[in-house]
């Protein structure tokens, strides 16, 4: 599919943002950064920054129910995140915790921290910064989320909510946690529900998103859906045109 050219690449914050907003195993990562490669842009895990966040807070045995501690730390941990769709990193105080993010104990605590309204004033600010880089020094970016559309990126010019069955959620999130064999389908789609009941207040789906359930399509065709948006709605610079 060929993105068409658009006329204004000589503006310095140009740069498109595509919102992927959606609840945890929905199919987030695979489509952002699968449309994130088709296009030739940047791409955002938030979910990713608040996990670091997290397992610095439980690295420095800091009780993650307790708001107020975990306020008065979220200043504490250094985090830095990759935007490269091929190869997305995150690190704590220079210490690359990519793949220790993924683990259990972070899933099952992130979503106190990121209630606590200190850590998302704090992310929701870098997010922004990232975004803003993103659009000034390229073509732009897809970032995923709870509240990208909604809050983070409200000028988003293409707002996708992606949901996906309750079991083919649990089923992918299981498949992630291959090396723990206590992972089951049934335990990550209990440890899942636990967790969409405490992210409930974060997300939010934007007026304007168009919904899409990934259990109903070939990932390739989710990411040409969305390519498809981006070109009604977008004019890409001259110089980025993409063929796929
Ligand atoms: O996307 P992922 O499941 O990795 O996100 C981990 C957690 O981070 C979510 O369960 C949620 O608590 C939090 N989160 C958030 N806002 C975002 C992204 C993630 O509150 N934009």
């Amino acid at each position: 599919m060929s993105i068409s050219a658009g006329s204004h690449g000589d503006s310095t914050d140009s740069g498109i943002v595509i919102a992927v907003d959606g609840p945890s195993a929905s199919g987030k990562s695979s489509t952002s950064r699968g449309t994130a490669r088709a296009l030739g842009l940047r791409y955002l895990d938030t979910g990713a920054m608040y996990r670091a966040l997290t397992w610095w807070m439980l690295s420095h045995g800091i009780p993650v129910d307790d708001a107020d501690a975990v306020a008065r730390h979220v200043g504490a941990a250094a985090i830095e995140v990759g935007t490269d769709p091929d190869g997305p990193w995150v690190t704590v105080d220079g210490r690359d915790v990519t793949a220790a993010i993924r683990a259990r104990e972070v899933s099952g605590a992130v979503s106190a921290v990121a209630r606590v309204p200190q850590v998302r004033a704090r992310l929701i600010g870098m997010q922004r910064e990232i975004i803003a880089r993103a659009r000034a020094e390229g073509r732009g970016i897809v970032a995923e989320g709870r509240d990208i559309g909604t809050v983070v990126a409200p000028d988003a010019v293409v707002k996708v909510f992606l949901t996906a069955s309750e079991v083919a959620r649990a089923t992918r999130r299981t498949a992630e946690l291959a090396t723990d064999p206590t992972a089951t389908v049934t335990t990550t789609q209990a440890e899942q529900a636990r967790r969409d009941r405490m992210d409930a207040a974060q997300m939010a789906k934007a007026p304007d998103a168009v919904d899409i359930d990934s259990t109903l399509f070939p990932l390739e065709d989710v990411i040409e859906m969305i390519a498809d948006l981006t070109a009604q709605r977008a004019e890409l610079p001259d110089t980025a045109r993409t063929t796929r």
